[in-house]
């Protein structure tokens, strides 16, 4: 196997710091692998067996966190590469946690609700020694949302003692904070907005087209269409549609929440998401999986600036060609590091047993937001690297600092 897009745009910041080659290599593998069979019943009785997964990249700068993801491409090699972007996303943030990622292998649309609570809760039974408040936190990600995480809290707690930090992203009325639902696309919404007036640019004559439309696209697009912005193009898993003067943003809410997909909406012409990747725009925003932009497709996108919502949209081979092309990116661990802000807002809420307000929660976000942004920018200018190299740079020097005082 190749390298991962995460370890190779790590390789490309260590190379800026002068350190040992054995030293690179811990920081690079993952502090803990857990991989565990999962047995339960199906409705109709059958048994069925699925994979899942736990990885825990690593601790210097506190507990792990991450989220959990459901899809049938789930696997170890990509959920290690997504757990290391998690301890470079909370490191980059100034946020007390280190990184992990879990899956279950899985395609969930095939399941009902019981049997997804079956599901989530014989997992967490099997990984229940090795997660806590104190040790290693999840969160929702691609086809988990705030039921998983009750269903998760239900579990964990079961033996070991009422424990809501053991998991963000709950219902508010469960333990969760007031805005996190939205927060990883509200996020994006912002630092686009600062992205684009580093050039003198307004969101008001910006075309933006996005891929998916699930909690971080649907939030993305609506906060950025409330701050003015005309989304000419959304997709989901099964197709795309444009609309050249912009998509009534909140109109195609409510469609998709009747029929399940963008597609279909009013008047818009159908778009592929091949199509889509290559609309002619201002901002191009994935926010669906991971590896969109490989070497074709990178050379057919049709934009200025691309905001990462997604983690790991980008390729190496991808990110060469629009460092060439001149497409300025800003990295997934800035531009969706909203969601696991918020997340560690509602660790600290329930570790505190005090709630915050929904004011609270948005001025302390813009302050941790504004400052990750700034110091990327700085770092980039005073460097001469691109955002990604920059934004590593700075979070991979805070863990390092960190395990070398701890003593390796
Ligand atoms: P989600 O399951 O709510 O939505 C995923 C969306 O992507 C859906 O609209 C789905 O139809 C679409 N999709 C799936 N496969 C596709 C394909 N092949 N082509 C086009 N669209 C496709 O998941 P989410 O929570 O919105 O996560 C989206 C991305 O954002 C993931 O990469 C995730 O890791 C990342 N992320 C999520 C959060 C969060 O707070 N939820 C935070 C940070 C990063």
């Amino acid at each position: 196997m190749g390298m991962d897009a995460t370890t190779y745009f790590m390789q490309r910041a260590i190379e800026r710091l002068n350190i040992s080659e054995n030293l690179a290599k811990s920081l690079k593998l993952p502090h803990r692998v857990i991989k565990t069979e999962i047995t339960f019943l199906l409705d109709n009785g059958k048994l069925v067996n699925y994979n899942g997964y736990r990885i825990q990249h690593n601790n210097a700068l506190g507990p792990m966190k991450g989220g959990l993801r459901y899809h049938p491409t789930v696997n170890e090699d990509e959920l290690t590469s997504l757990a290391s972007l998690m301890t470079w996303k909370t490191s980059l943030l100034g946020l007390p946690f280190g990184g992990a990622k879990g899956g279950i292998s899985c395609d969930p649309t095939t399941l009902s609700s019981s049997e997804l609570e079956r599901l989530t809760k014989t997992f967490i039974d099997k990984i229940k020694d090795l997660i806590g408040p104190s040790k290693d936190i999840l969160a929702p990600d691609v086809n988990t949302n705030s039921q998983t995480m009750a269903w998760i809290m239900a579990e964990y707690s079961k033996t070991v003692g009422f424990s809501p930090g053991v998991v963000t992203g709950k219902p508010v009325f469960l333990y969760g904070s007031e805005g996190r639902e939205a927060a990883t696309g509200n996020g994006v919404a912002i630092v686009t907005e600062k992205l684009l007036s580093l050039d003198k640019k307004q969101l008001n004559d910006t075309r933006i087209v996005i891929q998916g439309f699930g909690n971080v696209g649907s939030h993305t697009a609506q906060a950025l269409y409330e701050k003015g912005a005309k989304i000419i193009a959304v997709s989901d898993v099964k197709g795309g549609i444009f609309q050249k003067n912009g998509i009534d943003i909140p109109a195609l809410k409510k469609h998709v929440a009747k029929t399940g997909s963008v597609i279909h909406f009013q008047t818009s012409d159908a778009i592929t998401n091949a199509q889509l990747l290559a609309t002619e725009c201002d901002v191009l925003i994935p926010a669906a999986l991971g590896n969109v932009f490989d070497k074709e497709s990178a050379n057919t996108v049709n934009c200025q600036y691309i905001i990462e919502a997604a983690n790991g949209p980008t390729l190496p081979e991808g990110d060469e060609i629009f460092k060439n092309r001149g497409i300025k990116v800003l990295p997934d661990i800035l531009a969706n590091s909203a969601g696991v802000t918020v997340s560690y807002f509602e660790w600290v809420q329930n570790i505190q047993k005090f709630k915050w307000t929904l004011e609270q929660v948005q001025s302390q976000l813009n302050t941790f937001i504004t400052k990750a942004f700034d110091n990327v920018i700085n770092i980039a200018n005073s460097q001469k690297c691109s955002y990604r190299e920059a934004a590593f740079l700075i979070s991979i020097k805070r863990v390092l600092e960190s395990s070398q005082a701890l003593g390796l």
